[in-house]
């Protein structure tokens, strides 16, 4: 008879420090709960308990997606978290069936249930839900209005081995720490730090992107044909405008305009409005000019 073998997650260390409470953040947090005494996650913002936008996720008021293959790695970490999501507001989404894309030169695809899911919701819910997730896990301390201002080194600077942040009453402590993973989001940190210890910061790409978004959350509107999402692109070149409706929690819709180059996306009330009225598709205006 076989023996079952358990495996002995070994154990890594007391203390890993994660700089910031955002999707990365809460994920890594997770994982290394599992090999560390104790993880703290500092993040420079005050935590809001409801699901708003705050200041350190700056693109949290755009629209998110939450792809399927996403959905199903962020499962393996948090358990049953699209029951959680949908509990909490989140609309399901069966890829074939609830997205229309209208894209220049192709046909709309059929509507045919794919039977598999995703969710659909704003980006804030998301990480609040999964921010409960990890206050739960009692090894996992989260600590909002925490600036990480560097990571520190011991003399010989062979190993980074605490950080320093700052308070939001301007004071300054510094934590050691077996492990230090920076999840704020751009990586400054973790590049100064190369640069303050004499190592060589990586290689940066820059890639102009040129498109800007405007947003606005609506009551829930109507899309056509029971859609609950719609994506209407341009036609690439020639026109600079497109526009994407994602449905979310508590009855409301995310709208963003984007337009590219020198179009840029009004965000007056009334001129956001006549923008979309003139995408190259009039899905998204129908849906939303009596909202
Ligand atoms: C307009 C836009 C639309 C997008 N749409 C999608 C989408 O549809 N689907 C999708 O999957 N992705 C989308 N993304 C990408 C997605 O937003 C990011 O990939 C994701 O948020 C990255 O998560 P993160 O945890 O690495 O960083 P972030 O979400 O940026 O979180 C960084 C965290 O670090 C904190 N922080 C920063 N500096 C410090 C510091 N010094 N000390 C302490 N804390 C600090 C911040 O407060 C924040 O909580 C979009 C991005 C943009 C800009």
């Amino acid at each position: 008879m076989k023996r079952k073998v358990v495996a002995k997650i070994p154990n890594l260390g007391k203390r890993a420090i994660v700089v910031g409470a955002g999707l990365g953040g809460l994920s890594a947090a997770r994982v290394l709960s599992d090999y560390f005494d104790e993880v703290m996650i500092l993040d420079r913002d005050e935590l809001p308990d409801d699901a708003i936008p705050r200041p350190g996720v700056p693109q949290g008021k755009h629209a998110h997606l939450l792809l399927a293959g996403g959905l199903k790695a962020l499962e393996n970490l948090f358990p049953n978290l699209g029951n959680e999501l949908m509990r909490t507001g989140a609309e399901p989404i069966d890829p074939g069936f609830d997205i229309l894309i209208e894209d220049s030169g192709r046909d709309i695809w059929p509507k045919i249930k794919f039977g598999r899911s995703t969710y659909s919701m704003t980006r804030p819910l998301i990480e609040r839900v999964l921010r409960r997730y990890v206050e739960r896990i009692e090894n996992i301390k989260v600590r909002g209005g925490c600036r990480a201002h560097n990571i520190i080194s011991e003399s010989k600077a062979r190993a980074a081995t605490g950080i320093q942040f700052q308070m939001v009453d301007g004071s300054r402590e510094t934590i050691k720490s077996d492990l230090i993973v920076d999840a704020s989001g751009n990586g400054s940190l973790t590049v100064e730090f190369l640069k303050s210890t004499s190592r060589r910061p990586p290689e940066e790409t820059s890639i102009g992107v040129n498109i800007r978004y405007a947003s606005a959350l609506f009551e829930r509107s109507h899309i056509c044909d029971d859609y609950k999402i719609v994506s209407s692109l341009p036609s690439a070149r020639e026109e600079t405008r497109g526009g994407v409706i994602v449905a979310a929690e508590n009855n409301i819709n995310q709208v963003v305009l984007a337009g590219r180059g020198k179009d840029i996306p009004p965000i007056d009330g009334n001129e956001f409005l006549s923008y979309a009225r003139q995408l190259r598709t009039a899905t998204v205006y129908n849906a939303i000019k009596d909202a």
